[in-house]
């Protein structure tokens, strides 16, 4: 057996009666979380979004019976095999009417002109030879042979999207084709990401003595982003209640929801706490997750607000379980979660009691099914092993030694492994 993947090396002496439990802490959170009100977009801006509106055709789709080939536009009575018939015209697609097809006659027509009167099938360009204004068929024809009718992929008074369908590629395209401007849908939400911390230095700032890089203004910005939302990366608010009032204030204007990173445990200069307590009814919690485990989230005004830890894997793993869900339900999305997938551990882990705690993994594809192996040290400040994994594997609460061989929920992250 190896040395078990410690979850909680650098654990919060915490007593357990103080913590709330993740399942309950996660649905208190969702079910004070609202739809966003349906907005009016343009069909191609709704895209991804949760439809607020049935829609139903005001005409048929196609509006008139037109040529499925490129060919001859001829009556079925007409057009036995070897049939000679005399070319009176010619359609192009967007052509209008004009043309009639009568006893011994034929049309050239190209796909999507429009059927002329008389005519009940085309014959396929490929089985007929043209020759001085007269045209030989290679093939029979029968009534409605290569002609789509009016209404063979929409009629009239169809409903073609039901309210709550999240709009796909092809939706955005039937929206179009029913002849829709816009379309009423719940917006993708605008997602505040806020860093404080007076350690915290841009980038590409020179780093003076005892400062790190703020990465955790654009790690959760970009999981903002996976979730669908619209970001803005609001960074470096310092310690001090007055700057944080402000850019909380800042945040108000423009933002459906906030998330701050860092401020929130037990030092001294956890300022955004009390802050965003003292601006709505924000309450910091501890939950029962590792990492992750002291939390904040209330409401300032109408805007829910989500506190993270500091600490770049709690920050991350609190907003994979916690943050993700609340902005999918804004969206009115039905698929809350990252997809999941059932895993044996190929390595013993340990976890702390009184908390579920969330494993970095990568993940293997074996005979049996998927094998999950940590990435590394599990430590709350190792980013790498979140840059390493596949998913994030969930211990439960009552489980505190997991040996290999033993199953683990794995909470896919990205795209695919
Ligand atoms: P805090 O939650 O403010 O006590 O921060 C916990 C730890 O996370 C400290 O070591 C911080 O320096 C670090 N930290 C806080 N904010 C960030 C950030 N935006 N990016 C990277 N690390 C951070
Ligand atoms: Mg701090």
């Amino acid at each position: 057996m190896t040395t078990p993947a410690d979850v909680g090396r650098h654990q919060h002496h915490v007593d357990p009666s103080e913590l709330v439990a993740l399942g309950a802490y996660r649905r208190e959170v969702l079910e004070r979380i609202e739809p966003l009100e349906p907005l009016a977009l343009g069909v191609l801006e709704a895209h991804g979004c949760v439809l607020a509106e049935d829609v139903v055709a005001p005409a048929a789709v196609p509006g008139f019976d037109n040529s499925a080939m490129d060919g001859y536009a001829v009556r079925a009575t007409d057009a036995p095999v070897d049939a000679e018939l005399e070319v009176v015209g010619e359609l192009a697609a967007g052509a209008g009417a004009g043309h009639e097809v009568g006893p011994g006659q034929a049309v050239r027509i190209m796909t999507g002109a429009p059927l002329p009167v008389g005519a009940d099938a085309v014959v396929p360009v490929e089985v007929a030879d043209e020759h001085e204004g007269r045209v030989r068929l290679r093939r029979a024809a029968a009534a409605g042979d290569n002609v789509r009718p009016a209404g063979e992929d929409v009629a009239a008074g169809d409903m073609v999207l039901r309210a709550g369908r999240r709009l796909g590629a092809a939706d955005v395209g039937m929206l179009a084709a029913v002849g829709q401007a816009g379309v009423r849908v719940h917006p993708s939400p605008r997602v505040v990401v806020m860093s404080t911390g007076d350690e915290l230095a841009d980038p590409t700032a020179p780093l003076a003595a005892g400062q790190i890089r703020d990465s955790n203004s654009f790690t959760l910005a970009a999981q903002a982003r996976e979730a669908g939302a619209v970001a803005y990366r609001q960074a470096r608010v310092a310690d001090d209640a007055q700057a944080l009032r402000r850019a909380v204030e800042g945040a108000l204007a423009h933002a459906d929801l906030l998330v701050t990173t860092g401020g929130v445990s037990a030092g001294r200069y956890d300022l955004v706490k009390e802050v965003l307590a003292a601006m709505g009814d924000v309450r910091a919690r501890k939950v029962g997750m590792q990492p992750g485990m002291p939390q904040a989230f209330g409401f300032v005004g109408p805007m829910p607000c989500f506190g993270l830890p500091g600490n770049p894997v709690s920050a991350f793993v609190s907003f994979e379980v916690l943050v993700r869900p609340a902005i999918r339900r804004l969206q009115a999305r039905a698929d809350l979660n990252r997809p999941r997938v059932e895993a044996v551990l190929d390595d013993a882990v340990a976890s702390p009691p009184h908390k579920v705690s969330f494993l970095r993994v990568r993940l293997h594809r074996r005979d049996d099914g998927w094998h999950a192996r940590p990435t590394g040290p599990q430590g709350s400040g190792i980013l790498r092993s979140v840059v390493d994994a596949h998913g994030l594997a969930e211990v439960p609460t009552d489980r505190q030694r997991v040996q290999p061989g033993e199953a683990l929920t794995v909470h896919l992250l990205g795209d695919g492994v």
